[in-house]
């Protein structure tokens, strides 16, 4: 199943914004490589957001070298991010292949081996850049199988008008969660349980602010931990969209977490309960990375460690193994960067490791 015999200098897996801004440096570099995409269509995760998710609701979102900035104005973010990358990949003649699934990634003699629905490649080194968007997390809670109303996740949020007159209990306390109580309470009746005290930002969020929050991730992944989200560091603001909400009280109306879930509504440990129709967990995502389980990159504490203090995109356990959009570059500024940073990282690999003939 391989293709040809020949062996690529490099593999980028995905192709958001992080997998596109590696190309494109790979690319200025002069690095031969391929970038293998799952999705039917260029956009990354962004077309699969919600159709409520306008351009003037995302911050930055489209940011890719050598590009212009994305007017933010009031059309479908799921449209016109996916169209700007389109453009992006054609004008740049991105080497991009789609739809390919990478199942699995394995080393053999020396080379990695990037395994897709489509065929095996050989490869000296890869940039992986998955995000998050395929790997949608809900924690457990007893008796949730039991639920006989409607439980969504982020990835499946509908818009506002599917929910329409329901109870909707929000889980999480991150931007997601504040954004879909924005747009519900004024057309439901919505409650709102968080595990911790949400973290409000009362000044503007600085470039300070964002470096504080990136720093503390990169903390974590130095230690090989796994990496918490960028965005759910930064703190959280209302902006004019959730003000409506705001006045409703829907902010204040926040719980601790439930302990368990009936068939009809949910339990605190204290014995109250509330009726609810719908669970909506704005709870959040994981890196997809499970295709690199086989090269064992994962420490003792569960995460990837990278390179340069948890600043660089190399894996510390196989220098082979960029990862963009992973823990620290898990954000719209930080997965542009990242492409720059991780195709000198592949260039330097290939250069120190050059074959030279005998
Ligand atoms: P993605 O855009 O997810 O692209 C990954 C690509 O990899 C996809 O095209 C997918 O098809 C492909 N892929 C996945 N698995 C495979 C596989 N096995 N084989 C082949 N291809 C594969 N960041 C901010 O800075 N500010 C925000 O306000 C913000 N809001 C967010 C809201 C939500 C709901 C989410 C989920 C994320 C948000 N982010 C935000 C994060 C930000 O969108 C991303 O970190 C950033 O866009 C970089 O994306 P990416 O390229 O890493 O991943």
């Amino acid at each position: 199943r391989c293709v040809g015999v020949d062996v690529m200098s490099s593999v980028v897996i995905g192709a958001g914004q992080a997998g596109l801004s590696a190309s494109y440096h790979l690319q200025r570099l002069g690095i031969e490589h391929v970038v293998l995409d799952a999705d039917d269509a260029p956009g990354g995760a962004w077309q699969h957001r919600w159709d409520a998710l306008t351009m003037r609701d995302v911050h930055r979102v489209a940011e890719l070298p050598d590009n212009p900035p994305p007017v933010h104005d009031g059309r479908r973010a799921n449209q016109a991010v996916p169209a700007s990358f389109g453009d992006y990949e054609r004008r740049h003649r991105l080497p991009v292949l789609r739809p390919v699934r990478v199942t699995r990634v394995t080393d053999s003699d020396g080379l990695l081996i990037v395994h897709a629905d489509d065929a095996d490649r050989p490869t000296r080194t890869i940039v992986n850049a998955t995000g998050t968007w395929t790997h949608p997390f809900i924690p457990h809670y007893p008796g949730m199988e039991t639920f006989v109303g409607e439980q969504l996740h982020t990835v499946d949020y509908p818009g506002p008008e599917h929910f329409r007159g329901k109870r909707v209990l929000v889980v999480g306390g991150g931007a997601s969660a504040v954004q879909f109580i924005g747009a519900l309470a004024p057309i439901t009746d919505t409650l709102w349980v968080t595990r911790r005290e949400p973290v409000w930002r009362t000044d503007d969020f600085t470039p300070e602010a964002g470096r504080a929050a990136v720093a503390l991730v990169e903390q974590r992944v130095a230690r090989g931990l796994p990496p918490a989200s960028v965005v759910s560091v930064t703190g959280l603001a209302l902006r004019d969209q959730e003000r409506a909400a705001e006045r409703l009280g829907a902010y204040d109306r926040r719980r601790p977490m439930f302990s368990s879930i009936e068939p009809d509504g949910v339990r605190w440990p204290d014995g109250s309960f509330e009726f609810v129709d719908v669970i909506l967990w704005a709870t959040g995502f994981r890196p997809a990375v499970a295709h690199l389980a086989p090269l064992q990159l994962r420490g003792p504490g569960g995460g990837i460690q990278l390179d340069n203090h948890g600043r660089g995109t190399a894996a510390v356990r196989d220098p082979r193994v960029q990862l963009v959009g992973y823990g620290p570059s898990a954000s719209t500024i930080g997965a542009n960067r990242a492409g720059r940073v991780a195709a000198r990282g592949v260039a330097r690999y290939l250069t120190d490791h050059a074959e030279i003939p005998d």
